[in-house]
């Protein structure tokens, strides 16, 4: 069986988020079950200096109007495609926004036209390179499944699709006027195809279109139902629903063990805690916070409102009064930013606030932070509770979506069962978010219940295994249907 990847981005290349971990991950997650999952992602400059020298298999004198070619690579020993349009791609700034954070004005195109080869890839225009299904990921390879469907490769093979949601939050819409430079026939222009509210939906359009429909986790699969968490697309997710799939994300094990990571001051096991301290004081040097033996809180997040970061920026003081210390990593909303900054002002020694992104950094507070704050609003999956059980980092958490699923709270049948793992919270507001943050500082305070929580999420298997069989049974049953 042989898959194609569609994604804006995969770890080992470009990565602003958990879609990066994901679709890195897959590709050996899907060979453990004898599927072979070719990775396709834009040629944005940082992608091309990593591949180097990389053979072009095809070209199109004309994608969506733009000259392209495609190149051939490996990604951690996987096959890999790029797409090397230097007229959408060849810029600096991020994948998405220029360096100040602005979204690119021709987003729509760049990633009409990621979808437009795929399509085309998928449907044998390159030759030797033959494909059984497709997987795409988020509205940037929304279009894929439209183009599948609706505008064909000319004479190629018609292979089913699956579009995964990693986040209900970034749709992909745009205004109606762009409908006729994306190559679609006229009758695409319905409900039934890419039209949404009057626009141009690129999510909804893979969410219609696609064979199956799988957001990554089965929490978030039932929220997307709802008006609040469906974001306007909760009518299709319900007249689709016997298409939705709610698989977990895995965590990459090689990238993310506290045995071997290269990144920490120490290494450790769940049978070697002890070794963890060592990193707990690194974390505390290098963001200049006092030395002591109370909990140390960490942050590594996107400063969002989806992240509820605002939420987390009142609680602070309290945190504080009552012992706790916080050392934070993330980047995004300017007003959260400040927000941050103005309590490490405020508390000296006590809250450390880095400004930016840093992966290595991000590996040294899982594994010296004793608590690992979530509060998210939302949280289709989320992987740094994942990463924070792994690492004996115990997750403070809201109960939402992938948190939901993937922590057990520490309350007294599970304390009793000795089965639980972290701290969860049902509401995101101060006082919910104040008394989670207290129970952590009181369960900390007990350390043989602590270290069952620590040593409970360390053994936890949150490997892929389970989920890369998921998605080749799903893959399989879809090749089965088109039969
Ligand atoms: P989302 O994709 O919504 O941002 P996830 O929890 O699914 O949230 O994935 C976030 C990923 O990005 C994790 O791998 C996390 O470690 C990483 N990350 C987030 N912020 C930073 C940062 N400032 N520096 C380094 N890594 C970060």
């Amino acid at each position: 069986m042989k898959v194609l990847s569609v994604a804006s981005e995969a770890a080992g290349l470009v990565k602003t988020g958990g879609l990066a971990d994901v679709a890195g991950a897959l590709p050996a997650a899907l060979a453990a079950q004898g599927a072979e999952m070719t990775t396709f992602v834009p040629g944005y400059p940082a992608v091309l200096a990593k591949i180097g020298k990389a053979k072009a298999v095809h070209s199109w004198d004309s994608l969506l109007g733009t000259k392209a070619r495609l190149l051939a690579g490996k990604l951690g020993g996987h096959p890999l495609l790029v797409l090397d349009a230097p007229a959408q791609f060849g810029r600096e700034g991020g994948p998405y926004a220029d360096a100040a954070g602005r979204d690119w004005e021709d987003n729509w195109h760049r990633f009409a036209a990621l979808a437009r080869a795929a399509a085309d890839i998928a449907g044998g225009a390159v030759k030797g390179r033959a494909f059984d299904l497709v997987h795409a990921h988020d509205w940037q390879a929304g279009l894929v499944p439209a183009y599948l469907r609706l505008a064909p490769f000319k004479g190629g093979r018609v292979v089913p699709s699956v579009i995964t949601i990693h986040n209900m939050a970034f749709q992909g819409y745009y205004p109606a006027e762009i409908f006729p430079q994306l190559g679609l026939p006229p009758s695409a222009w319905t409900v039934d195809g890419v039209e949404s509210y009057g626009g141009v939906g690129f999510l909804k359009a893979g969410m219609q279109l696609a064979d199956a429909i799988t957001t990554v986790s089965p929490t978030y699969a039932g929220e997307i139902r709802s008006v609040e968490f469906g974001m306007g697309l909760e009518g299709l997710v319900l007249a689709r629903s016997n298409r939705v799939h709610g698989i977990l994300n895995g965590i990459d094990t090689a990238e993310w063990n506290p045995e071997h990571d290269p990144h920490l001051a120490a290494n450790y096991s769940a049978g070697k805690l002890a070794a963890r301290t060592k990193n707990k004081r690194a974390v505390e040097q290098e963001f200049g916070l006092e030395r002591d033996d109370g909990p140390l809180f960490v942050v590594v997040s996107r400063l969002t409102w989806q992240k509820g970061m605002d939420v987390l920026t009142g609680v602070l003081d309290h945190l504080v009064g009552i012992g706790g210390r916080l050392a934070l990593l993330g980047s995004g909303d300017a007003e959260i930013e400040q927000a941050f900054l103005a309590a490490a002002a405020r508390h000296p020694g006590r809250i450390g606030v880095k400004l930016g992104y840093d992966e290595g950094l991000s590996h040294r507070l899982q594994g010296g932070g004793d608590a690992i704050l979530i509060p998210s609003r939302f949280e289709p999956c989320g992987l740094t509770q994942l990463y924070g059980l792994a690492y004996g980092c115990i997750p403070v958490v809201s109960r939402t979506g992938g948190l939901a699923d993937t922590v057990i709270d520490a309350n007294p049948a599970a304390l009793a069962a000795r089965v639980a793992t972290g701290i969860q919270m049902n509401a995101v507001n101060h006082n919910a978010l104040a008394m989670a943050v207290s129970r952590a500082v009181a369960l900390y305070h007990s350390p043989a219940e602590w270290k069952r929580l620590q040593t409970n999420g360390m053994k936890a298997d949150f490997s892929w295994g389970a989920s890369g069989a998921a998605y080749a049974a799903l893959y399989r049953q879809l090749l089965e249907e088109q039969e």
